[in-house]
C-alpha cells in the first residue's frame, strides 16, 4: 500500500510524532467502540448511558452497563497496534500517545507516556467522601458499587457532559502545536474536544496521518495520508517500514 510507505517516510523524517488513538485502536482487543453496530451498544445507547446525568439519576442503571463493559476490559489484552506504538516510541518516534481510551491497554502495551484524555477505568472514586479504589480492590458485582461509607463509587472516566481533566487538555493540546506529526488511530472524530486536537496541530504545521477502517470527517479536510484498514494491520506495517528507513 502506497499510504503506508508514505506514512512511514513523513515519521521516519520528522521529529515530534504524537499519537491520537480511540476506541478503533481496542475493537481488535474485543472492546466494542461506540459507532458500529457492535455487541454492547446495541443493547446500550452510549449517548444514554455514558451521559453524567444518567448516572447522577440512576447510577444502578448506568451500572449495570458499566459491569458488562469492565468484565470485557479487564479481560482484554494489547493488540499489535497497542504493541506497534510502543514500538515508535523505543525507535524514537512517538513523543506522547493521547487517548481517549479508558482501557489502559497503551500502558500495558508498554507505552511510557500515555495521556488519558477521558480519564481512566482503573481507579474509582466515592460521590460523597471522595476516597479513591483500585479496581481490582472493587466488587464488581455489587451493583452500585459503594464506598466503606455509604456513597456510590463512580469511575474516574469522563463522561458527556463532564470537563476533561485540565492537565490532560492543557497538555494534549501543548503537544498538538509541537507535533510535526499527529498519527490519529481508530477515532471517529466525533467527540469534542478531542476531535479539536487533529485542527490544533494542522493549524500548527503537522502533517497528519490517519489509520482507521473508514473515512472520517478529518479524512477529506486534514489529513494528509489516509491508511484505510484495521489499526492491528497497518500500524505494525508503518512501524516495521519506519524501522527499515532509520536503518538505511
Ligand atoms: P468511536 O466509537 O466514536 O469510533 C471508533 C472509530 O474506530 C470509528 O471511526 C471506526 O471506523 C474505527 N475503527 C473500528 N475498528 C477499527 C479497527 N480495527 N482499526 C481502525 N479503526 C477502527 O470512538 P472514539 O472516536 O474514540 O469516541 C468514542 C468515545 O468513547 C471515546 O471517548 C472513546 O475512548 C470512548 N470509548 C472507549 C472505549 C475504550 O476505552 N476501549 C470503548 C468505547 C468507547
Amino acid at each position: 500500500m502506497k499510504e503506508i510507505e508514505r506514512a512511514a517516510e513523513i515519521i521516519a523524517g520528522s521529529k515530534c510524532v504524537i499519537a491520537l488513538t480511540g476506541a478503533g485502536i481496542s475493537v481488535e482487543s474485543g472492546i466494542p467502540a461506540f459507532r458500529g453496530s457492535q455487541g454492547l451498544w446495541t443493547k446500550y445507547d452510549p449517548m444514554e448511558y455514558a451521559h453524567i446525568s444518567s448516572f447522577m439519576r440512576d447510577p444502578e442503571k448506568v451500572w449495570r452497563m458499566l459491569a458488562e463493559l469492565y468484565e470485557i476490559v479487564l479481560s482484554a489484552k494489547p493488540n499489535p497496534a497497542h504493541y506497534a506504538l510502543k514500538e515508535l516510541e523505543d525507535l524514537g518516534k512517538c513523543t506522547a500517545v493521547i487517548t481517549q481510551n479508558v482501557d489502559a491497554l497503551h500502558q500495558r502495551a508498554g507505552s511510557r507516556k500515555v495521556i488519558e484524555f477521558h480519564g481512566t477505568g482503573e481507579t474509582l472514586t466515592c460521590l460523597d467522601c471522595g476516597r479513591s479504589y483500585k479496581v481490582d480492590d472493587v466488587d464488581l458485582k455489587k451493583i452500585p458499587p459503594r464506598c466503606t461509607c455509604g456513597g456510590v463509587l463512580k469511575p474516574d472516566i469522563v463522561f458527556f457532559g463532564e470537563p476533561i481533566p485540565p492537565d490532560a487538555l492543557r497538555e494534549s493540546f501543548e503537544l498538538a502545536r509541537r507535533a510535526d506529526v499527529l498519527l490519529v488511530v481508530g477515532t471517529s472524530a466525533q467527540v469534542y474536544p478531542a476531535a479539536s486536537i487533529p485542527e490544533e496541530a494542522k493549524a500548527s504545521g503537522a502533517k497528519i496521518i490517519e489509520v482507521n477502517l473508514e473515512p472520517t470527517p478529518l479524512t477529506n479536510t486534514i489529513t494528509d495520508v489516509f491508511c484505510q484498514g484495521k489499526a492491528g494491520e497497518v500500524l505494525p506495517k508503518i512501524v516495521e517500514r519506519v524501522r527499515g528507513l532509520l536503518k538505511t
